[in-house]
């Protein structure tokens, strides 16, 4: 099982095909039997397989990308209008939300991780994220606008923010894997190396969280 989970991002592309057997349902058994909270034409809302936090959630376009970056010309004013509408019951629900994503080259086709690109949202202070981040000596550009994002398509980057106020992170340094996971570890006070997900699987936030945004999708979907 371990083996099966250390890939999260290859599991994407099956798992939005509608794979009768996915990763997610080997792990929870039928409890709960779905993890996707909220669809729309381009894009999926999830909870992540195995969470840091309740209310880890992950957004993926339907489509195979490789990042946000090649997705946002294409997607980018879908992605706004979900952003804004899921951001709010975010906060609701949360308290507060940060974006990160950790964004993937086309050389990294050729390692064991293919990655359909996804974002993790998160309840956790992104300034604490982006100092620690900083800390690493990764240089940064602030984006005012997620269009900025679009020059980064194709070489590898973490990008941490919030609606309005993101910065990209440099990732051509080879990091410690799971890098991100580690830094959000360290924010939550996840000793090292508990964050890693294949080590720990947190089930019973998958399940907060599942129940705890059970009610979004018809507040989203809105009256038919
Ligand atoms: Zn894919
Ligand atoms: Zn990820």
């Amino acid at each position: 099982m371990l083996r099966d989970l250390r890939c999260a991002g290859a599991d994407f592309c099956e798992e939005i095909a509608g794979a009768q057997e996915s990763t997610f349902s080997l792990v929870y058994e039928g409890e709960p039997r779905s993890r996707v909270i909220w669809e729309t034409n381009g894009f999926r809302l999830i909870a992540d397989l195995s969470p840091l936090s309740v209310g880890h959630l992950l957004l993926l376009p339907v489509e195979h990308y490789l990042s946000f970056a090649q997705l946002i010309e294409e997607r980018g004013v879908e992605l706004a209008g979900v952003l804004e509408s899921v951001g709010a019951l975010y906060r609701a629900t949360f308290g507060r939300l940060t974006v990160l994503e950790h964004g993937s080259s086309a050389a990294m086709k050729a390692s064991a991780c293919i990655s359909h690109a996804h974002w993790h949202l998160m309840p956790v202070d992104g300034n604490q994220v982006n100092s620690l981040i900083t800390a690493d000596g990764l240089p940064r550009s602030a984006l005012t606008d997620l269009k900025q994002l679009a020059p980064y398509g194709g070489t590898p980057y973490f990008l941490c923010g919030r609606p309005g106020k993101y910065y990209v992170y440099d990732g051509q340094r080879p990091m410690r894997s799971q890098y991100l996971r580690s830094i959000v570890g360290q924010v939550l006070g996840i000793p090292d190396p508990l964050f890693d997900y294949a080590l720990v699987v947190r089930k019973e936030l998958l399940r907060e969280t599942v129940a705890r945004t059970s009610g979004w999708r018809s507040i989203l979907d809105g009256p038919r």
